[in-house]
């Protein structure tokens, strides 16, 4: 191994401080669980490492303004097991539980795996979907950046080398909203997908109308993929089981997959629009599921109506 410095920050302006000094020559080491493997294969040869494991105070997980605030050192094992996502958003702990085994995602981070940017990870597409954003912080200042504008190409994203992510934010879903990812996994359970879909769908409160939706893709291109053409034949429609079907058939022209061992070029541009309609219509029946625990009595008043029952017999 190429030698480098080891740094151990204890706060964020130290972690600031460290990335100036080494002018783009230091790498963040989060989880470890991708820069320790690049730096094996020599990939990258930072000059220092900055290790974030003594930075406090980044791994919260809270409501804000309606939304989740997550921060940049949280686990994929913390948000993928943390009650208020699981009650709040449910696709997105589902989401994260897809990643890797449980050893990679006690250890992964937020922060760590979207800065990794390969695009065969499992967050980006739900993230992109849910119209989530980073913060990004350096000595300079902190800017937000929406993560259908921060991928740029395969391990690429358009953070400087002093910034450090430190929050992610995914907003608060609009009423009648159903939200679903799923990810194509013909080889072993813990596997990268082959193709992978997010679907993000709302419906007028009468569930007529698309009112709004959003659709990202995973490993069909250099980063994550917005579908936004598939979106456009959806937006402002009425809701018909046979639009999903056409708005995966458009998914076809945003993707431009490689062939590998997972599958060909061609075989992932059709499963794209598979995946796409299945995901349309798995976020269809998360907003029709809601509607049928919103409209079931709650168990208090099952037990009110019991007593009633057994009063009036009387
Ligand atoms: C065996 C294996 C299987 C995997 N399978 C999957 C899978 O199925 N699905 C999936 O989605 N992913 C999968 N992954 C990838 C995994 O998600 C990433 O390795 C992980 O998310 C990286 O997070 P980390 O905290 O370990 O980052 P690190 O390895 O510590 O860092 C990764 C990169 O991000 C930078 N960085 C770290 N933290 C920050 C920060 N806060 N701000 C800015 N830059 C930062 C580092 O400098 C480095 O360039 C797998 C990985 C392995 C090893």
């Amino acid at each position: 191994m190429i030698p480098f410095e080891y740094r151990t920050p204890k706060n964020l302006k130290e972690v600031h401080a460290t990335l100036k000094e080494f002018g783009g020559d230091a790498k963040l080491l989060a989880g470890g669980t991708a820069l320790v493997i690049m730096m094996k294969q020599r990939l990258v040869r930072p000059s220092c490492l900055v290790a974030l494991r003594s930075v406090r105070g980044l791994n919260g997980i809270e409501v804000k303004d309606g939304g989740l605030s997550i921060g940049g050192l949280a686990t994929h094992r913390e948000v993928e097991s943390s009650s208020l996502v699981r009650r709040r958003l449910p696709m997105l702990a589902e989401t994260f539980h897809h990643v890797a085994t449980i050893r990679i995602r006690n250890l992964a981070t937020v922060g760590g795996g979207l800065a990794h940017a390969d695009p065969n990870q499992d967050p980006p597409p739900s993230l992109i979907a849910l119209g989530a954003t980073v913060k990004a912080t350096s000595a300079s200042g902190s800017r937000v950046i929406p993560l259908d504008e921060f991928f740029k190409d395969y391990y690429e994203t358009v953070l400087n080398p002093d910034e450090i992510i430190t929050e992610l934010f995914v907003p608060k879903v609009a009423p009648n909203t159903g939200a679903a990812y799923i990810k194509f996994l013909p080889r072993t359970a813990d596997d990268y997908a082959t193709v992978s879909a997010a679907a993000v769908l709302t419906l007028d409160k009468t569930h007529k109308t698309i009112v709004d939706v959003r659709i990202a893709l995973g490993s069909v291109g250099v980063t994550p993929i917005r579908a936004t053409a598939a979106e456009a034949v959806l937006r402002g429609q009425p809701l018909k089981a046979e639009a999903f079907a056409e708005a995966g058939e458009k998914a076809k022209g945003a993707v431009d997959p490689l062939s590998d061992f997972r599958g060909s070029a061609a075989y992932k541009k059709d499963m794209a629009a598979v995946f796409v309609r299945r995901a349309l219509e798995k976020a269809l029946a998360d907003i029709r599921q809601q509607a049928k625990a919103k409209a079931a009595p709650k168990p208090a008043a099952k037990k009110k109506v019991a007593k009633k029952k057994k009063g009036k017999r009387k």
